[in-house]
């Protein structure tokens, strides 16, 4: 039997299979989607996601067509693969999956847009789609590079200035503990922090990562939480004056070592709890009233959308310290749309500084 084309492509699928290659990231695909494949265990694997291929949508009168540019990874999407009740409704398995994204309209039938324009908004891991517009905001590469939109003149600049601003209230010469401090969220809490006025002291997770708040982000003083033998007196040693504000992205004992520090009137703002995020059963630990009630602590958690109306004056803020060089950022940019999966799974394996994002 003749060899046929179609056998020799079988062929270069085996020895790819063989040589571990994930068939799917061969590019043959007009329009590459991605779906839950299946609601993560524990820590999410690749396997949990499936790449296929799509159409590029036709648009109709009112749309645009958009094609995707930089992805945003987040924490918070691992909830939103379980189906857990939450604060959003959990991804429907075998559907494709959604996140920050900003994207360039490449055809547009409506007068709001033209091609050539940039905005970012909750869209879909796919390469091409359609939209009607509704909830995407233009946005201007002269003010910021559009992955700026997506961490801190987007969601994670916003969390971590209204948190902060509205729940931890900062005065000058307080003192403020920041978990999670090297991420998208916590190197702006921190810079914040600094900016009005306070002692700053971040909790990451390499040495590399607390050089870096110091030298980089004007931390006045940082943890590395893998390698402490004792969280809780390291914090006491860092924090001689006690901790006034603790911004907690992580949660777990790295939190009840913050806790054991806090000063009467403290503020506690929740914003996440990455620890824990993949846990299968829930953790007790010690129980929160205790000091709480001894230092008249507050404890908030809060949602960054629970701002939605105050935004345009997050994002001016925020834009304002850039520009005046009082706030600067950091991203870990992974390279194509192969790679959201891989980008997403590094976040629970701190292999980012500063914001994930994934360069399309
Ligand atoms: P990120 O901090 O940029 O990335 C996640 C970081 O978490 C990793 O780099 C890693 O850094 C750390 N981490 C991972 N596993 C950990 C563990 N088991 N224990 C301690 N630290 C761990 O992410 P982000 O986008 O800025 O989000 C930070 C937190 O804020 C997340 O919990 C997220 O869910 C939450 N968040 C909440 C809101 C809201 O509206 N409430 C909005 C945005 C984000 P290390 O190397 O230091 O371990």
């Amino acid at each position: 039997m003749p060899l046929r084309l179609h056998h020799i492509y079988h062929i270069f699928l085996m020895d790819m299979k063989q040589r571990n290659i994930c068939t799917l990231k061969i590019n043959t695909m007009k329009n590459k989607a991605i779906i839950l494949n299946s609601r993560p265990e524990g820590k999410p694997k690749l396997s949990d996601f499936k790449f296929i291929n799509e159409e590029i949508p036709e648009i109709t009168n009112g749309e645009i067509l958009l094609k995707i540019k930089y992805v945003s990874v987040d924490p918070y999407l691992r909830g939103r693969m379980s189906d857990a009740e939450s604060y959003v409704k959990p991804f429907e398995l075998k559907k494709v999956i959604s996140s920050g994204v900003v994207a360039e309209v490449i055809e547009s039938k409506t007068e709001k847009y033209k091609a050539g324009d940039f905005v970012s908004g909750l869209l879909e891991w796919k390469e091409y789609q359609q939209s009607d517009g509704n909830g995407l905001l233009k946005i201007d590469k002269k003010i910021a590079p559009l992955s700026a939109y997506l961490g801190i003149l987007g969601m994670t600049g916003l969390t971590a200035f209204f948190g902060l601003t509205e729940i931890g209230v900062p005065k000058k010469g307080e003192t403020i503990v920041v978990s999670g401090a090297a991420g998208a969220v916590g190197s702006i809490v921190g810079q914040i922090g600094k900016i009005s006025g306070c002692r700053v002291v971040g909790i990451a997770g390499t040495d590399k990562k607390v050089e870096m708040l110091k030298s980089k982000f004007g931390f006045d003083d940082a943890i590395n939480y893998k390698t402490t033998k004792n969280i809780q007196k390291d914090i006491a040693a860092v924090c001689p004056n006690g901790v006034d504000i603790y911004f907690d992205n992580v949660g777990g004992i790295i939190s009840d070592g913050v806790h054991a520090n806090i000063n009467r009137l403290a503020r506690i703002i929740v914003c996440g709890a990455i620890s824990g995020y993949n846990d299968t059963s829930l953790k007790t630990g010690p129980r929160a009233e205790y000091f709480l009630i001894k230092k008249s602590a507050l404890m908030q958690g809060f949602i960054v959308s629970n701002y939605a109306d105050k935004f345009p004056e997050g994002i001016k803020q925020l834009a304002q310290w850039l520009k005046e060089g009082k706030l600067i950022y950091t991203e870990t940019i992974a390279e194509g749309f192969d790679a959201i999966p891989q980008s997403f799974i590094d976040l629970f394996d701190g292999k980012n500084k500063g914001k994930m994002i994934v360069k399309i």
